[in-house]
């Protein structure tokens, strides 16, 4: 998509994107090393849109945010979009700074909270059972069993979370933001939409260059997620052309639509190669994600490539163009559906 012209701000200072909106640009230590940080004008005081990873990086963003252009008014609410590190990871030492209640959506409330409680040691063992039944190598399950929680690692002790629902409104001097949440990327994501305006806070679930990553739940891996995500495209392939979106990677743009018609069209095409693969030779996890990706991975990569091989799996699995079956090693085996002849 082509991006607004609109520059990120340098660190420490913020960008104005509405009469009542603003956006900073924080470092993460992946290859997608930053994430889009919002902040609202209201009457009460700033809400905050998002926290960043625990790290050092982060905390030195925020004070310096925090006693610079944020420092007129008080910090009146945070909002967590999701339960994913790079959102929620602050957000507890960002509650204890500010004293302001942390909102999320009971959903990604509850996802946090079971990730966080889980301990190095179960986290890895789920992951390696998991990655075994993707048929990962050996070495791969093995090092996944040791390798602690990636979540603990970057996600401070939560917060108390008060709810918010579809539907909720945040009013500033300039307009009313709605809440939306959506299933796709995660399980209930929030995102907030000025529709009269013209503005759309999508964060991950509409972003510009990347696709988001739709992944299998290590706890439910069999759930068909990709679904819910072409639920929220259809919808969002509506979305008015000239509607500015502002997303949580990446750069502000326009042409929504027919952003949500590519992403459509990139799981449909993933979906094809892996229902063409799957007609020559059963598919596991791992093989899938060589039809799809092709290359090797390191370990963050390996946890969202194979959720999100998996759960293209999962969705031709639903709409009946592929079977699973478990084999005597407790690996999943995708099948083509055999064609029944009369
Ligand atoms: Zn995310």
């Amino acid at each position: 998509m082509i991006p607004l012209d609109i520059e990120a701000a340098q660190k420490g200072s913020l960008r104005q994107l509405a009469d009542d909106l603003f956006w900073a640009r924080f470092d993460l230590p992946f290859r997608l090393n930053h994430i889009n940080l919002y902040m609202l004008a209201t009457a009460e005081g700033w809400v905050l849109i998002d926290t960043g990873l625990n790290n050092d990086i982060t905390a030195q963003h925020w004070q310096a945010l925090l006693t610079g252009p944020l420092a007129g008014k008080p910090v009146c609410q945070i909002i967590v979009t999701h339960h994913h590190v790079d959102h929620i990871g602050y957000a507890g030492p960002l509650a204890a700074l500010t004293g302001a209640q942390v909102y999320t959506s009971a959903a990604e409330a509850e996802h946090a909270k079971w990730l966080y409680a889980l301990a190095g040691e179960d986290f890895g063992n789920l992951l390696a059972e998991t990655y075994h039944r993707y048929g990962l190598p050996v070495q791969t399950v093995k090092a996944a069993r040791t390798d602690g929680s990636r979540y603990r690692r970057n996600t401070a002790s939560l917060p108390e979370f008060r709810l918010l629902r579809a539907g909720d409104e945040i009013k500033t001097f300039a307009g009313s933001w709605r809440v939306r949440t959506d299933k796709g990327h995660s399980d209930a994501q929030i995102s907030l939409m000025d529709r009269e305006r013209g503005l759309f806070l999508s964060v991950d679930f509409l972003l510009p260059r990347i696709s988001p990553n739709i992944s299998a739940d290590i706890r439910d891996p069999d759930f068909d997620l990709l679904s819910a995500y072409f639920t929220y495209l259809e919808e969002m392939i509506e979305l008015p052309a000239d509607m500015q979106i502002f997303p949580g990677h990446d750069w502000p743009f326009r042409n929504g639509g027919v952003r949500a018609q590519q992403l459509i069209d990139h799981h449909n095409h993933r979906l094809d190669l892996l229902s063409a693969a799957a007609q020559k030779a059963p598919l596991t996890v791992w093989s899938a994600m060589d039809e799809l990706f092709g290359r090797t991975f390191g370990d963050h990569e390996m946890y969202f490539a194979s959720g999100e091989a998996r759960v293209h799996l999962n969705h031709l699995v639903s709409v009946g163009r592929l079977h699973k079956r478990c084999d005597d090693r407790g690996i999943d085996i995708f099948k083509a559906q055999d064609v029944v002849t009369a």
